[in-house]
């Protein structure tokens, strides 16, 4: 039950390979994140007050909502755009930096008023900077 591991090896890995592996680990198993997991500052168990680990907030470069892959989430009317992810049924919703590619659980932090960074993806390359870049566009 619970977080999935999170598939963000890839070819896109090369450039940015320590921070990636630090998560995947090449032979550990995925749970060693949660043994280190990293809290972000929140106020108020709002998860728009978020000031994450790399000083990103909301008024900065901005937080997006994303699923439980860390796939920015289309909130606008249908259909979906292609590359982004559609609003999840089950309403589980995640915080995406697309400074540092930390990801917050929102059920965990509108219920704990703590941060915990859920998982991390690839923010450089690959599909998640196509649907961050995206998003931008569609929101601005
Ligand atoms: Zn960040």
């Amino acid at each position: 039950m619970g977080g999935s591991p999170i598939m963000v090896q890839s070819p896109y890995e090369r450039g940015d390979g320590e921070r990636t592996l630090r998560y995947i680990g090449s032979s550990s198993n995925t749970r060693e994140y949660a043994v280190d997991t990293e809290f972000a500052e929140v106020a108020g168990h709002d998860v728009t007050t978020i000031t994450c680990l790399c000083g990103n907030t909301v008024s900065n470069e901005g937080l997006i909502q994303a699923n439980s892959e860390g796939i920015p989430i289309h909130a606008g009317d249908p259909p979906v755009p292609a590359g982004l992810a559609a609003w999840p049924e089950d309403e589980d919703l995640y915080t995406l930096c697309p400074s540092c590619g930390r990801v917050y659980r929102d059920s965990i932090i509108e219920e704990t008023g703590t941060a915990p960074v859920a998982f991390k993806v690839d923010v450089a390359a690959g599909p998640i900077a196509e649907a961050i870049r995206l998003h931008w566009e569609l929101s601005s």
